[in-house]
């Protein structure tokens, strides 16, 4: 994807009128926005040039400016736009009114199954359709899913995504929970890393907490590597049955998304599973 292909625009933050802050992230900050003509909210994320060139991250936000401006789907955060002025730069996102997936999760504990298959329905969706187009996410976790008005999953930060087939390696920084054994080992790694991440987010929903998670990180990265972990008693077997088939070594073995769709675990508690209803794929390669 080049990147001529996101759409530039004439917009400035003249058209904006700014609201309270959303948040702060590792390189700007995010405001509540309303475009002047159509009234209409987004989310404003501001960074600084100055910031990203210090820490190298120039290159980075450019890809994820490039792939999130080319998806569309009502699980992924959609960037509308994005402009920028002398010092900054401006990514005009959807805004998703009931915050972060990890501050719903902290409140609640864990969730129940029905909540939690409902939730997995929607990643696999979201993550179907962003494999159709070639982008492999690799960092699902509930820090990067924002949640919609209508309590829909919204996948954000698409930082760390890349056009497949990649054999990237990823630099490791902060928690190494979700991390595949194959990206642990500095493996070559495909679309199936996200299947892996998928496996341990629903048994993040249903157990409050990561599978593999330890005090100190070697042991994490031992039972990471030896897919070493265990279910509290109140996991159904349905559930142990799809997170078992989604947590397997070897990437090529881990469940389809097309399979885990039709799974029971995700058939029981959603009635009508035609929830892939996108029309509109990536204008890219
Ligand atoms: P990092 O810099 O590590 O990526 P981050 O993902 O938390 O950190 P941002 O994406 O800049 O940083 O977002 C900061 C916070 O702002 C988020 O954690 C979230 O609470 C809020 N926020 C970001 N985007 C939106 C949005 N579209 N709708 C509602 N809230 C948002
Ligand atoms: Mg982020």
């Amino acid at each position: 994807m080049s990147n001529a292909e996101v759409t530039s625009t004439t917009m400035s933050i003249k058209d904006f009128e700014i609201g309270k802050p959303l948040g702060k992230g590792k390189f700007g900050h995010v405001y509540l926005a309303r475009t002047r003509k159509e009234e209409f909210l987004v989310a404003l994320k501001v960074l600084h040039k100055a910031q990203l060139i210090k820490d190298d991250m120039a290159h980075q936000l450019r890809r994820e400016i490039e792939i999130q401006a080319n998806l569309n789907h009502k699980n992924i955060l959609k960037m509308y736009t994005y402009f920028y002025d002398e010092q900054r730069i401006f990514m005009v996102l959807e805004y998703a009114p009931r915050g972060e997936l990890y501050k719903s999760l902290t409140k609640a504990g864990r969730f129940d199954e029905p909540k939690s298959s409902t939730y997995a329905l929607q990643m696999v969706d979201a993550l179907e359709y962003c494999h159709q187009n070639d982008v492999i996410h690799r960092d699902i976790k509930p820090e990067n899913i924002l949640i919609g008005y209508n309590h829909e999953l919204k996948i954000s930060d698409f930082g760390w995504s890349v056009h497949a087939p990649s054999s990237k390696r990823k630099t490791l920084c902060g928690t190494i929970d979700y991390l595949p054994p194959e990206m642990l080992n500095h493996q070559t790694y495909d679309k199936n890393v996200d299947l892996w991440c998928l496996g341990v987010l629903v048994y993040e929903f249903l157990v409050g907490k990561p599978p593999f998670e330890s005090a100190e990180t070697a042991t994490t990265y031992q039972k990471i590597k030896a897919v070493e972990f265990e279910y509290p008693d109140y996991v159904s077997s349905e559930a142990r049955d799809f997170i078992s088939k989604l947590l397997v070594f070897t990437p090529s073995e881990r469940m389809p998304l097309a399979v885990a769709r039709g799974h029971p675990f995700i058939t029981k508690h959603n009635s009508s599973n035609d929830n892939n209803t996108t029309t509109t794929t990536t204008n890219g390669n």
